[in-house]
């Protein structure tokens, strides 16, 4: 049975989360024997060829430079299934708000959400709404879940991987890396979140940080349409660090990433540094890391540079067989670990 209480860490995407999903949910609803199943912890599942997905959004402040929780909330579902190797069809909404909660606010939201996806082409089809008591919820929680098909790219994109090296499943999926895969970054890490903190009250440091939250549906077909990837990711809650690990632990690799060739903007490695936080520690919402075959990397990286979302791209390591945790090797040349984050220093930022 359970014992304790939920606190912020249990919803922060670090280790104290993955144990709580662990433990509890997959426990209980973990099971199901479909394609990608909910004990996979992918980004979306799959059954009968649908890739599904269910996000809920809590961000605070809801407005922030660069975005709000309406545009964000389209972009990180969409992600999530786009980078199984899947076209999302369509959303579904669900609103909790606050009694009290201004509708003005309520209305700059939901403008916010059909420009969103509007750009990205994937429209909100249906949906639910629920009020609960002053107090009882922190104005407004968005709840977008989505549905996607096999990308018409998929196929070839696989076919170009096993031209150079085994690969199983019809999926891309976190568990399918294998040694020699390349690491490519799609652009600079720790905006979201540092967007997000700057507009937080309490911390008070000015920064021309915006938010990258952004559907990356079509950058993702773009790519595949080269091939040769093995796995997209987005790295949201716990960062670049979370991911990396996520990846090493399903795919028994080792991954060495090269801190001079990881894209991070100057304004965010100057509010890290007076907050104390890693950079590779904070989410964002409009980045992948993506897996990838060596012979392969720079055509990839040549695609991901013609389109506005990746034009920062970069190829920042590999994966390995010499070690089998994540490691950094560091400007002045030495290598540290790269730990699983315990905790997303930064709470509550999608
Ligand atoms: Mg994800």
């Amino acid at each position: 049975m359970g014992q304790g209480v939920i606190t912020m860490a249990h919803g922060a995407g670090g280790s104290v989360m993955q144990g709580l999903i662990k433990k509890y949910i997959v426990s209980a609803l973990g099971g199901s024997g479909v394609e990608v199943p909910l004990e996979a912890l992918d980004d979306a599942a799959v059954i009968h060829g649908i890739v599904l997905k269910s996000d809920s959004y809590t961000v605070k402040p809801l407005f922030f430079p660069g975005g709000d929780i309406g545009s964000l909330s389209i972009a990180g579902t969409i992600n999530d299934i786009s980078v199984m190797g899947a076209e999302p069809l369509a959303l579904a909404s669900g609103f909790i708000l606050e009694e009290g909660f201004a509708l003005e606010d309520l209305q700059r939201v939901l403008l916010s959400m059909k420009a969103a996806s509007s750009s990205a082409g994937v429209p909100v089809i249906t949906g639910d709404t629920k009020v609960m008591e002053r107090g009882a919820i922190d104005k407004i929680a968005i709840n977008i879940s989505g549905v996607g098909i096999r990308n018409e790219a998929l196929d070839s994109n696989i076919a170009v991987v096993k031209k150079h090296r085994m690969f199983e499943g019809r999926w891309l999926v976190d568990s399918g890396i294998r040694p020699g895969d390349k690491i490519i970054l799609s652009g600079t890490i720790g905006d979201h979140g540092i967007a997000v903190l700057s507009a937080r009250q309490g911390y008070g440091f000015e920064t021309k940080v915006t938010s990258d939250a952004a559907p990356l549906n079509k950058m993702i077909s773009k790519v595949l349409r080269v091939g040769g990837v093995v796995k997209m990711k987005d790295p949201t809650r716990g960062g670049l660090a979370n991911l990396l690990n996520e990846w090493s632990e399903k795919s028994k690799v080792g991954v060495l990433i090269h801190e001079e060739k990881l894209p991070i903007k100057e304004g965010v490695r100057a509010a890290c540094e007076m907050l104390g936080l890693d950079p590779l520690e904070i989410g964002n919402e409009g980045k992948i890391a993506l897996a990838v075959i060596p012979q392969k990397v720079d055509e990839i990286v040549e695609v991901l540079h013609s389109t506005e979302e990746g034009k920062d791209a970069q190829l920042v390591g590999e994966a390995t067989e010499e070690f089998d945790m994540v490691a950094m090797e560091t400007v002045v040349g030495g290598r540290r670990i790269v730990a699983p984050p315990v905790g997303d220093p930064v709470p509550r930022i999608c």
